[in-house]
C-alpha cells in the first residue's frame, strides 16, 4: 500500500518549500494542487471569461483536461496538451484560482486524477483539502500555519528576490492574502480547515531545518506505528 503525507494551510505558510524537500528526502513524488487550480485559472483567463460567472466557469471546465508530467523531476501542469507552468505564479492567477476553486465542478475535475496519483505511489501531496476530502486514508497529515504577517513577507522576499515585486507593497500583499486565505477557508465546498487527525506546525518562528526535522520526527513515528 502506497504511503501518503498531507499537507494543508494557507498560502505562504511554507507548505510547498518543506512538501518538495521532504520527498526528495524520503523518494517521495510531490504533488503540488493549487498548480492544478491555477493551471485551470490560466485556461479560464484566457478564454476570457468572468472568474466571478459561476455558470460560465462550470460550463468551461468540461472542456478543459488537465495532465500533469515529471521533467527532472518537476511537475508540469499541462492545459488540453499544453505545457501551462511557466504562466501560474502571476497575482490574476492566484485570485483566479482561488475564486474559481469555490465551484464543486472545478474540484471535481481534479479529484479522481489527485486521488489516482496517490493510489500507486508514494506521495507528499499539499494544498487546502487533502488532508480533509482527496486523501482522508493519508497516514499523516500536517496543517501548517504561519501569522499573517509572516507569510506576507516572505511572500514580498520571494517576489523582491525574482524581481517580480511590480506595484505590490507588504500592506497589498497582505491584504491579498487574507482576502484569498479568508474565501479558502469560508467556501462551501472542501474550505480549508485542519482535519480532526492532523498535527498542526506553526512555522512562524521556525526555519526551514526546524520545519524539515519536526516532519522528519512525525513520518518515522507514523511509518513505526
Ligand atoms: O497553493 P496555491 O496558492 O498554489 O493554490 C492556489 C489556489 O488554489 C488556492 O488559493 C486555493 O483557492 C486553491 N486550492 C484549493 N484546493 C487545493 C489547492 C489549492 O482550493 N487543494
Amino acid at each position: 500500500m502506497s504511503f501518503n503525507i498531507a499537507i494543508d494551510g494557507p498560502s505562504g505558510v511554507g507548505k510547498s518549500t518543506i512538501a518538495k524537500q521532504l520527498a526528495a528526502d524520503l523518494g517521495f513524488v510531490y504533488i503540488d494542487t493549487g498548480a492544478m487550480f491555477r493551471g485551470l485559472a490560466v485556461f479560464f483567463l484566457d478564454r476570457g471569461l468572468d472568474i466571478d460567472d459561476e455558470k460560465a466557469i462550470c460550463d468551461a471546465v468540461n472542456d478543459a483536461e488537465v495532465t500533469i508530467k515529471y521533467e527532472d523531476g518537476l511537475q508540469h501542469v499541462y492545459v488540453n496538451g499544453t505545457d501551462v507552468t511557466s504562466r501560474l505564479r502571476t497575482e490574476d492567477v492566484s485570485r483566479a484560482a482561488s475564486v474559481t476553486s469555490q465551484y464543486q465542478p472545478v474540484r471535481t475535475k481534479l479529484l479522481e486524477l489527485q486521488r489516482e496519483m496517490a493510489r500507486t505511489q508514494d506521495v507528499i501531496m499539499d494544498g487546502r483539502d487533502i488532508g480533509t476530502v482527496v486523501l482522508p486514508q493519508a497516514q499523516l497529515k500536517v496543517f501548517m500555519t504561519a501569522r499573517p504577517e509572516i507569510q506576507a513577507q516572505r511572500r514580498y522576499d520571494q517576489l523582491k528576490e525574482q524581481g517580480k515585486l511590480g506595484d505590490a507593497t507588504f500592506e497589498s500583499i497582505l491584504n491579498d492574502i487574507k482576502e484569498r486565505d479568508y474565501r479558502d477557508s469560508h467556501r462551501a465546498n472542501a474550505p480549508l480547515k485542519k482535519a480532526d487527525d492532523a498535527v498542526e506546525v506553526d512555522t512562524s518562528e521556525l526555519d526551514i531545518p526546524a520545519v524539515m526535522n519536526r516532519m522528519k520526527e512525525l513520518v518515522r513515528e507514523r511509518k513505526n506505528a
